[in-house]
């Protein structure tokens, strides 16, 4: 299902042109029009889901995957060292298109620090209580 209003609908169906690394039944990967290092790529499904909360299990069961043979296509063709896979979910995760994507990110030698954090130093209790809080809403 497409949702008219939404750009990564027009890109992943075609209708609006962008680099496309791969496409198949399901997705099609393009090139990040603002990319964190050279090759950046997003893994847009063609259908619309707003977020990973959304999305078709049989989509989400190809994204890992698919990842995978972008990533092993960058290592070869790139010379990458690594690569980051970066999904966001919602505004306050730095989500600014509502239209799920997973960016892949290929990480070279001496490149650039990014997708870091600073450490907390929570105690073994306190990481017990919350675990067991967050465990309770599994459902
Ligand atoms: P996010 O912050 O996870 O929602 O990522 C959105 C990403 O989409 C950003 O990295 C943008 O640079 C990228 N982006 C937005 N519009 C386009 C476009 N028309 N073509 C390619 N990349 C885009
Ligand atoms: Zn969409």
């Amino acid at each position: 299902m497409r949702d008219e209003t939404c750009i990564f609908c027009k890109i992943a169906n075609g209708d609006i042109p962008a680099a496309t690394i791969y496409e198949d039944e399901w997705f099609r990967v393009i090139l990040d029009m603002g990319p964190a290092s050279k090759g950046h790529a997003l893994i847009l499904p063609k259908d619309h889901f707003a977020d990973l909360f959304a999305l078709e299990e049989a989509i989400s069961e190809k994204v890992l995957a698919l990842a995978a043979k972008i990533g092993a296509a960058m290592k070869k063709s790139l010379g990458c060292a690594g690569i980051n896979l970066v999904q966001n979910n919602g505004a306050a995760a730095g989500q600014t298109v509502f239209h799920f994507h997973m960016h892949v990110i290929p990480r070279y030698e001496g490149g650039p620090a990014m997708v870091s954090w600073k450490p907390g130093s929570p105690s073994g209790e306190e990481l017990a209580e919350l675990a067991e809080q967050i465990g309770r809403d599994l459902v």
